[in-house]
């Protein structure tokens, strides 16, 4: 395992080894927590095992192969390209209660959805620990933005790589590390339901985010693959479960696409079938993907659902595009960079 991917206990239990002294292990669990880009700059441990550390564990910092920022509002996308090669993309949001990176948790995806870019390639690999930790740290000091919020909404499916996500998230939430609060911390989901009763049993403070863009397994089906291994009685049931372990409201994600899940008759058949699940619904007009016929809904179309879910009880709130101006919905600027490396 990459230094940068462990924690602070476990970098104790190697120094231990080296005969180091116990409190060299939280120096450098901080400094590599502060995305410090090799161990010359850790300048409180003794030059020996800095050069020793150097050569056997190596720290790998991800090169910016692109990086664009919005003129209209400040969002910031970077390409990163991975120690093989591979390349994942962040975007750093900012919003009045803190800055936000939204993180990729694979390379590519398998889950097949139709409007979704980050999956048309399908699935390369799933990302290391310190390769998602990566993203947040390395944006943190490109920037020079201080971040205090994060969303697993980038590329990949989070619950498909569970166990590199839990490490991710122990680093992140670490006093000695960037100590971010679960409570600030999203994680969205395609709805691997076994994974989301795995997670729940953890009982993390983290918001758990269902991408469900449907109200009946009719649509959904045809939406989303992963629908056909789970269906969307089964996904209710899991959210209720987690909301029972967590006591934690339950986000659902919506993307309004025009003619298909769009209608009033689908609000009200969500608010039936979410009946006593406390929810929040965040509508999102559809990023337009070059390869997908499929269209946003119109503003209109937008408000009326919106407000048929919010006099059924249910809140919804219209999500805010940032970053229109510079591909920053997922997916969209690993193809085109693929795109244009392939044509070089
Ligand atoms: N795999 C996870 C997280 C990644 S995508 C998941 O499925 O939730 C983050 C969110 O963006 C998901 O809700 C996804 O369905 C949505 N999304 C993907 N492509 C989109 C598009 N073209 N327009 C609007 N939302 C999209």
């Amino acid at each position: 395992m990459k230094i940068q991917s462990m924690n602070c206990a476990q970098i104790s239990s190697l120094l231990k080894e080296m005969g180091q002294p116990a409190f060299r292990a939280k120096q450098v669990f901080s400094w590599l927590q502060k995305g410090a880009g090799s161990y010359d700059e850790m300048t409180n441990l003794p030059k020996d095992l800095r050069e020793i550390l150097a050569k056997e564990y190596p720290i790998y910092v991800p090169k910016a192969v692109r990086k664009q920022t919005s003129a209209r509002d400040g969002t910031v996308k970077y390409l990163w390209e991975l120690e093989d090669g591979n390349c994942v993309e962040t975007v750093l949001m900012r919003y009045r209660y803190g800055n936000t990176v939204c993180v990729s948790s694979e390379v590519g995806c398998r889950m097949g959805c139709a409007f979704c870019a980050s999956t048309l390639g399908g699935l390369v690999r799933k990302l290391e620990p310190h390769e998602i930790l990566g993203q947040v740290l390395f944006t943190q000091k490109d920037s020079g933005l201080p971040v205090s919020h994060i969303v697993l909404m980038g590329i990949g499916e989070p619950l498909d790589n569970l166990d590199n996500v839990l490490r991710f998230l122990e680093l992140v939430n670490d006093p000695a590390g960037l100590n971010i609060s679960m409570r600030h911390i999203s994680l969205s989901t395609c709805g691997l339901v076994p994974k989301i009763d795995e997670l729940a049993a953890k009982k993390l403070q983290l918001t758990l985010s269902v991408s469900l863009h449907a109200p009946n397994d009719e649509i959904r089906n045809r939406l989303m693959p992963v629908n056909r291994a789970y269906p969307s009685e089964e996904l209710l049931e899991a959210c209720r479960r987690y909301y029972a372990a967590t006591n934690r409201r339950i986000s659902f994600e919506y993307a309004m696409i025009d003619g298909v899940n769009d209608r009033p008759r689908d609000a009200k058949e969500l608010l039936r079938r979410l009946q006593g699940l406390p929810a929040h619904f965040n509508l999102i007009p559809l990023n337009h993907v070059e390869e997908s016929p499929l269209r946003p809904s119109s503003r209109e179309a937008i408000a009326a659902f919106q407000k048929i879910l919010e006099d059924g009880g249910v809140t919804a709130t219209v999500r805010r595009s940032l970053g229109g101006d510079i591909d920053a919905s997922c997916g969209q600027l690993r193809k085109k960079y693929q795109k244009q490396t392939e044509s070089k």
